[in-house]
């Protein structure tokens, strides 16, 4: 077995038992493979080891790969979505992880009407404050939450959120921890579902899992260092 292959399964591993620690199963917990600035052959080879998830954050280099690998890839777009870059995305990602404003999310629902698609949507929190990070305060997101409710066009299954970088594990668990509780809330408030969360990267994936994360996104622990 190469070393992508095995970095592969050493994650799917080691995500597979925080998620026993959370009382769930492997399968309630999924693993995208952020494949962002690595080259398509790399995501090949994971695809004949059986992945389908991947997550870029460029639509141009989606758009690149998505053209040159299978079709029954699912592209997750996880960067920072530019206005003129939404059809790009609304085209070829099924999930959008990083919806982070009003305005952005009625652009995602217009194109999205005019391609015939229905993208699922997940609206980024901002749950640390950090002023550097982008997504919206947990304050507004009843309303954001309300909004994408109402749009025809977009599937809202839930919210996304990046803990900080250097901070340590127990304040990262209680950014993962009011992220549900508030998706736990909304639900209640909007009388919906919200399936999924998207917490949890290559430095802090396990915490995430045993604090309610459905979809963790790792890079660098499976592909290497950017
Ligand atoms: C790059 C990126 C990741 C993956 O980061 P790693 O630390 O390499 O696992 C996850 N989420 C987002 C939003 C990213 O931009």
């Amino acid at each position: 077995m190469s070393e992508l292959t095995h970095h592969y399964d050493e994650v799917a591993a080691r995500l597979a038992r925080a998620a026993a620690e959370d009382g769930r199963s492997a399968d309630e917990v999924r693993l995208l493979a952020v494949s962002k600035t690595f080259p398509a052959e790399m995501i090949r080879e994971l695809y004949e080891h059986g992945v389908r998830l991947f997550g870029e954050s460029r639509a141009p280099e989606l758009a690149e790969k998505a053209a040159a690998l299978p079709a029954d890839i699912e592209w997750h777009f996880i960067g920072r979505l530019q206005a003129n870059k939404v059809r790009k995305v609304v085209q070829l990602a099924g999930v959008i992880h990083s919806v982070d404003t009003p305005e952005l999310l009625t652009r995602i629902d217009r194109i999205a009407g005019e391609e015939g698609r229905r993208p699922v949507v997940l609206l980024e929190a901002n749950v640390s404050g950090e002023e550097s990070k982008a997504g919206v305060p947990v304050g507004e997101l009843e309303a954001f939450a309300r909004q994408a409710a109402s749009l025809p066009n977009v599937d809202f299954q839930g919210f996304m959120t990046m803990a900080p970088f250097d901070a340590e594990p127990f304040r990262i668990a209680a950014i993962f921890e009011l992220l549900k509780l508030t998706r736990d809330e909304l639900e209640g408030k909007l009388n919906r579902q919200l399936p999924i969360l998207s917490m949890g990267m290559s430095g802090d994936f396990e915490i995430a899992a045993r604090h309610g994360s459905t979809l963790v996104r790792v890079g660098s622990l499976i592909f290497g260092a950017r």
